[in-house]
């Protein structure tokens, strides 16, 4: 049976508030609408696209989580005698960063971004390539469907190449190949607003360029197949940072010891702690809960956006920054002399951190958050006499 050519662009960071009151492919994709994603970053939010399911259920949601027992830079700890600035340092994490993606093949994202001497407490959740069958730690993806059903299909990614290459590749494979599904996972919108999201001129002529792009991508396809479909569809937004909170600081006072007393992993957005006595657990808790700048996650909060991992992996305790706040760099990011004017990894309720979705035909199913995403490209796999009988 044939299936009917189908092209999905995921554009990385690609917010509703980014399109909502532009002429963005509007005539070529009139279904238009807002998707909440999930909170945290695309390590979490785009397996949950690929699946339909929540992290906890595919296991993953940010990069590093606690897992000293299979943590690939056990090791480390042998060299716990050097002094700390001997890998603490650029060419230090750079080292472990090569080593990490191609010894340990820990995934073409890992970055060492906790403190080196720490590596040996963690794992890291992207280490097979998501864009793949068996991609996924818990669950089969669309592509182990896709594989299953003996579909051709073709996948592009940053791993390969630009987003201009990922287009030429894609316009020459719909027309030269006999594959059903093409799936562009377009990153590079990401680094772009990171930078310029508060810049409405520069932003016009990015969009114009992808406007202009996927429409070609589209015409192609439906040269070969009329009835091809085409989406376009985010996994998160990019809020405007506006001031930066110094969380670092804020635990460092407490003078408390890593890895005895705690450990804790900064992202740009968040703070998360593991503990190893209770005066370590309640004195961190008490300086979270009284800063101003955000708050410390509940369970309930947890269990409702899909992050209940029972063995708290991710982290015991979940400090969250309100919208708009980042997480002033420090030397234990790693992140020295990055200052975008843009971040996303905040709670999923700030209009700003909301996904798109834009299709040519009406999907099946009311479209509310990313994870419908997924049930929509399998929906528009279905030949159209099916799709007509639903
Ligand atoms: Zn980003």
């Amino acid at each position: 049976m044939s299936s009917r050519l189908q092209v999905v662009a995921l554009i990385d960071a690609l917010g509703w508030e980014y399109i909502r009151e532009r002429q963005f492919l509007d005539d070529v994709l009139p279904y238009r609408t807002a998707l909440q994603t999930v909170l945290g970053f695309s390590s979490g939010a785009i397996p949950t696209m690929l699946t339909g399911l929540m992290p906890e259920r595919h296991g993953h949601w940010n990069l590093f989580y606690y897992d000293p027992r299979h943590a690939p830079f056990w090791w480390l700890k042998a060299f716990n005698w050097l002094p700390k600035p001997v890998l603490d340092n650029r060419y230090g994490r750079k080292l472990l960063k090569e080593l990490g993606r191609r010894v340990f093949h820990l995934g073409p994202t890992f970055d060492c971004c906790v403190l080196p001497h720490l590596l040996p407490y963690f794992n890291f959740s992207e280490r097979r390539d998501i864009y793949a069958p068996k991609g996924i730690e818990n669950t089969p993806s669309l592509f182990d469907e896709l594989q299953r059903e003996g579909r051709g299909y073709c996948v592009y990614t940053y791993h390969q190449c630009s987003d201009a290459e990922i287009m030429r590749r894609a316009r020459r494979d719909i027309a030269e190949t006999d594959a059903t599904l093409f799936f562009l996972y377009l990153c590079e919108m990401d680094a772009f607003l990171h930078m310029h999201c508060k810049e409405p001129e520069a932003i016009d002529k990015k969009l114009n360029w992808y406007d202009e792009q996927l429409r070609e991508v589209f015409r192609i396809a439906r040269e070969r197949d009329p009835e091809a479909s085409l989406m376009v569809c985010s996994d998160h937004g990019m809020t405007p940072v506006t001031k930066h909170a110094d969380l670092v600081g804020e635990v460092a006072k407490l003078g408390l010891r890593m890895p005895q007393d705690y450990l804790a992993v900064y992202d740009s957005t968040m703070a998360r702690f593991w503990f190893f006595n209770e005066a370590a657990r309640q004195r961190v808790q008490e300086v979270m809960q009284s800063l101003d700048c955000g708050r410390v996650l509940t369970k309930p909060e947890l269990q409702k956006f899909g992050l209940n991992f029972p063995d708290d992996r991710y982290g015991e305790l979940i400090f969250l920054l309100n919208a708009g706040w980042m997480v002033a760099e420090s030397d234990f990011n790693g992140r020295g002399g990055w200052f975008p004017e843009g971040m996303h990894g905040y709670h999923p309720s700030d209009p700003y951190s909301d996904a798109i979705f834009l299709s040519n035909e009406k999907p099946l199913q009311p479209m509310r958050t990313i994870a419908d995403v997924y049930y929509s490209i399998r929906d528009a796999g279905r030949e159209v006499k099916e799709r007509v009988a639903l």
